[in-house]
């Protein structure tokens, strides 16, 4: 039996990982890690959560925590972000929200989000102007692209619920962001729609009516859920889409940082390889094509599908 401190290996997914196509007007997306994503149009540029400050797994569970500016700005200019619309957070757990006020401060953006996630982009100073309270079916439209955020559920065993009420102002226990308002937040622009889903559960009936080319599916825990569990999460989010190309998010170990190759979560906390045996023949039944996004890399995410 597998050691609870090992984990799933990657290899035998190689052939799932995204390859980078890039079309000159095309849409580009550059995965970060957890559901971290960052979307352009060329023109307008979107991120969801932005978490780049991984802080290590003792910190997170003895220690306070905080996001790392410098970290921030590496990831600005690597990806050469420099002005960013919006930063949207999927809730307002560390791992979606610890830093995404700070990329709003350093590009101009706005923070988009629940009261919850505006209490984390008070805590850190961002003005009242930057903030951008959204509730389940709010639209907002920054440039071509127009974001609807849809009321989800946090995945089962959330570890961190309620609100945050007040201004969080870092360093502080982990525990401190509390889940808010889990969304999932779908993109629309004239070139194609994505739909970032990255807590994996749902609300039944959610996505009706709600068509998306692709699904950035959160898979977090999912390998902890049962079978039942795993093909009702799949027909409600990517079969009521309608998506043909799901690309799987928060499968990685977010405990350590992304200067090296993600890294499924050890074996205590998830099973990967088991999310995967449940989630690939569904994808096989209808006709959906799954891949796993490599960090950094940018690529269309519509690329030979429109
Ligand atoms: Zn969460």
């Amino acid at each position: 039996m597998r050691s609870l401190f090992g984990r799933p290996s990657l290899r035998p997914y190689s052939s799932y990982m995204q390859r980078s196509v890039l079309n000159p007007d095309g849409l580009t997306a550059r995965f970060l890690g957890t559901s971290s994503l960052l979307l352009s149009d060329g023109d307008t540029t979107l991120l969801c959560d932005g978490f780049v400050t991984r802080p290590g797994l003792l910190r997170v569970v003895l220690g306070r925590i905080g996001p790392d500016r410098a970290l921030v700005r590496d990831a600005i200019g690597r990806l050469e972000a420099h002005s960013l619309a919006a930063v949207f957070c999927a809730h307002t757990h560390y791992d979606h929200a610890l830093d995404a006020p700070v990329w709003c401060l350093e590009t101009g953006a706005d923070l988009v989000g629940s009261e919850s996630t505006a209490n984390v982009g008070r805590g850190v100073g961002l003005p009242e102007s930057s903030l951008r309270v959204v509730e389940g079916g709010d639209a907002l439209t920054y440039g071509r692209f127009e974001l609807t955020f849809l009321d989800s559920v946090h995945s089962p065993g959330d570890h961190y619920p309620g609100t945050v009420d007040q201004p969080l102002v870092p360093p502080a226990p982990a525990r401190a962001w509390k889940t808010g308002t889990a969304f999932s937040v779908h993109v629309s622009h004239p070139r194609g729609s994505v739909l970032v889903h990255a807590s994996a559960n749902h609300r039944p009936g959610m996505l009706a009516g709600c068509q998306a080319d692709v699904v950035y599916l959160g898979v977090g825990l999912l390998g902890k859920q049962s079978p039942e569990f795993v093909r009702t999460y799949w027909d409600e989010v990517v079969g009521a889409s309608g998506a043909r190309r799901v690309v799987l998010v928060h499968w990685d170990d977010f405990f350590t940082g992304l200067d090296r190759p993600l890294r499924p979560m050890r074996s205590f906390a998830d099973r990967f390889d088991t999310a995967m045996d449940q989630l690939l023949p569904l994808a096989r039944r209808d006709g959906a094509e799954v891949v796993l996004p490599i960090v950094w890399q940018p690529t269309d995410p519509l690329a030979g599908l429109t």
